[in-house]
């Protein structure tokens, strides 16, 4: 694979039917890619296990390929970036989550379901109560199988500015943005991690999707940033 082949993704998770949104998101994929003379990947973002439905995948693989929507890499035809199924790369992401809480971009978090409960309920956002426990401490914690989370240090100060090709600079302060989370108590990831994870190990260049996702952009160059990762042009 060249550095310059475009590598796009459609990456759906299984808790449905395809929609036509999702559809549309598929199309603009795939139309670059073979414009490009570039490669489509299929992804199965299925770390979700709540909403996850068993037959989803296959329903959507049915449908696209009604739609006559290929894809050169993906759970059945397999490919150099395997596995395309999320759920299989958890120790990937575990990986990347260690990383970030190694060089102090994350942090484990071990606040109560009831006490975040509570702030939801005053709809207020995490306040950050575990932010700045020594880290040798929380590693112990954490070690020794203390219920917890990993979360991500959003800086405080300042603004995060992404360029998106379509859109232009977006520009949030960063005041508004919380120390979301990586990874659960159940030791998945977020999608948010999950994505940006795979976006890179895949070398995805081009990341295609709807609207819907833009209030997640800052969060998503935040992770790719402090991860190193080289950021792939976001298209929305
Ligand atoms: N798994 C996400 C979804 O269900 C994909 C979002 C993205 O393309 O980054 O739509």
């Amino acid at each position: 694979m060249s550095s310059d082949t475009t590598r796009v993704r459609f990456a759906p998770s299984p808790t449905g039917y395809l929609h036509i949104g999702g559809a549309r998101t598929a199309l603009y994929n795939f139309l670059y890619a073979r414009h490009t003379g570039g490669q489509m990947l299929l992804r199965i973002e299925d770390t979700d296990r709540k909403r996850y439905r068993p037959d989803a995948q296959e329903q959507l693989m049915d449908n696209l390929r009604w739609l006559e929507i290929s894809w050169d890499e993906g759970p059945d035809v397999g490919g150099l970036f395997a596995p395309y199924i999320q759920s299989e790369r958890a120790d990937w992401h575990r990986e990347c989550a260690q990383k970030l809480v190694s060089i102090g971009k994350a942090y484990h978090c071990f606040c109560k379901v009831k006490r975040l409960q509570e702030l939801h309920r005053s709809r207020k956002s995490y306040d950050g109560r575990c932010r700045e426990l020594a880290p040798s401490a929380t590693l112990q914690r954490a070690e020794s199988g203390e219920e917890h989370v990993i979360r991500f240090r959003s800086p405080k100060n300042d603004s995060t500015t992404v360029h998106d090709s379509i859109r232009g600079e977006i520009t949030v302060r960063n005041v508004q943005l919380d120390d979301f989370v990586l990874m659960k108590s159940d030791g998945f990831p977020v999608y948010h991690l999950a994505a940006m994870a795979d976006d890179h190990a895949m070398g995805i260049t081009h990341v295609i999707r709807g609207e819907e996702w833009l209030p997640s952009l800052p969060k998503h160059a935040l992770i790719m940033r402090a991860s190193g990762w080289t950021e792939p042009i976001w298209c929305h």
